[in-house]
């Protein structure tokens, strides 16, 4: 069933210290689930681990110009957004998506939101190649029934021992830690899995969650809105899995990968303000696959890096010292209704340094993890700057004064 949704009106905020009470299921839009928005439909297109064929990149670059504004949008979950969709549209797109293999299980298309390593496999770093734990985590997904009752924002994350996709918040992460073992970690707590078992591991623990959720009954979409004491415990998974537990299990920590080669056969580009037009994504080609990430950007497998000066010429960013590398900005005037400002035509880099995050609004949509710099647009015309206030004609020193001074941790 094709929808295109109104915006979603946000649940009551709870009381300090109280638990968080959703009093319907999450709006997140979906392939089959459009959302209205003052710049058309808008599509969001689950990518588990960001992966797409070389097929599935000329069909998404080829919807993207036949049905939307000829741009895709690479979301911090290295998903896929399609914007500017006509009313009705939906009737074409979903066939499109099908028949390329994108849209696998139509009931579960929204909770296929595994985070994985994005170089994993190709760069020679790393316990074990994640992205195969990805394929296989969501065939599971897809083939289980009661999945399809998570909601549009619970996240598998899949670190390869790196630790680069380890900050996005994951609600179940694993991380491998050893070629044939990963810890899985949930709700502060993890238990040590073979790595055969990893991916059955990570759904087990999804499953817990559900319970957990709808036991508690105040209809959480994600771990971390569980009332304390909702008998979620990641120990449910240790008892089905045979796993042991691991006290003080800590989550690693690492930079994500520079753009630029990858080892002999792959190399890492970033979208300027996280959209590729569609000649853009499908300059990326020829290449075995190519995986959005959670930087905005996109791994290339399977390719020549001697093709990233062509890449750079077609406006991709290929070097870590571009100052557009870690610029990001929310979707902004035209396309939200909320924003006070066309926050992506306003944006400038600055020089290269912490991240830099664009919103129109205080909701911040997208914006970085870890640390970075917030330049939020204020009425009147102006900014602020982490919190002071700057003209629109100012923006690009005072922004890079707070890409480059030394700060300390927000
Ligand atoms: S941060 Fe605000 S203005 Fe930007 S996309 Fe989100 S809701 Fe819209």
């Amino acid at each position: 069933m094709l929808a295109a949704m109104p915006p979603p009106v946000p649940s009551p905020t709870p009381a300090p210290g109280a638990p968080r009470v959703r009093e319907r299921g999450d709006a997140c839009p979906g392939a089959l689930r459009l959302h209205s928005a003052d710049d058309g439909h808008l599509a969001r297109l689950r990518l588990p681990a960001g992966r797409l064929t070389a097929r599935q990149v000329e069909v998404l670059a080829d919807a993207a110009e036949a049905l939307g504004d000829g741009r895709i949008s690479v979301t911090s979950r290295g998903n896929a957004e399609l914007r500017g969709l006509a009313d009705g549209c939906g009737a074409e797109l979903a066939p499109l998506l099908a028949e390329a293999g994108l849209l696998p299980s139509p009931t579960h298309e929204r909770v296929r939101n595994i985070v994985a390593s994005p170089a994993s496999g190709l760069d020679g770093l790393g316990a074990a190649d994640v992205q195969l734990w990805a394929r296989e985590l969501d065939e599971r997904l897809c083939a289980a029934p009661w999945a399809a009752g998570l909601s549009g924002r619970f996240l598998f994350v899949l670190d390869d021992g790196r630790g680069d996709v380890t900050g996005l918040g994951g609600d179940v992460t694993l991380v491998a830690v050893a070629p044939d073992a990963a810890h899985l970690h949930m709700g502060g707590r993890a238990v040590r899995v073979a790595a055969a078992d990893a991916p059955r591991a990570a759904l087990a623990a999804a499953r817990a969650f559900l319970s957990a959720a709808r036991a508690a009954g105040t209809g959480a979409w994600r771990v971390r809105e569980l009332p304390e004491g909702s008998g979620l415990d990641v120990r449910d998974v240790r008892k089905a899995l045979a796993a042991e537990e691991v006290p003080e299990a800590v989550l690693p920590q690492g930079p994500p990968p520079a753009p630029g080669p990858l080892g002999p056969a792959a190399l890492h580009v970033l979208a300027p303000l996280g959209r590729l037009t569609a000649g853009r994504l499908r300059a990326l080609l020829p290449a075995d696959e190519v995986r959005l990430t959670p930087w905005r950007g996109a791994v290339v497998a399977g390719t020549d890096p001697a093709r990233l000066p062509a890449l750079e010429a077609h406006g991709l960013i290929t070097r870590p010292d571009s100052p557009w590398a870690g610029v990001s900005a929310c979707t902004g005037r035209p396309g939200c209704a909320k924003s006070l400002a066309d926050v992506r035509a306003d944006a400038v880099p600055g020089r290269p340094g912490l991240p830099v995050h664009y919103s129109g609004c205080e909701r911040r949509c997208g914006h970085p993890h870890g640390d970075w710099v917030d330049v939020l647009a204020a009425p009147g015309g102006g900014y602020l700057v982490d919190g002071a206030p700057v003209p629109r004609t100012d923006l690009a020193p005072a922004v890079t004064t707070a890409r480059t001074a030394p700060r300390t941790t927000r």
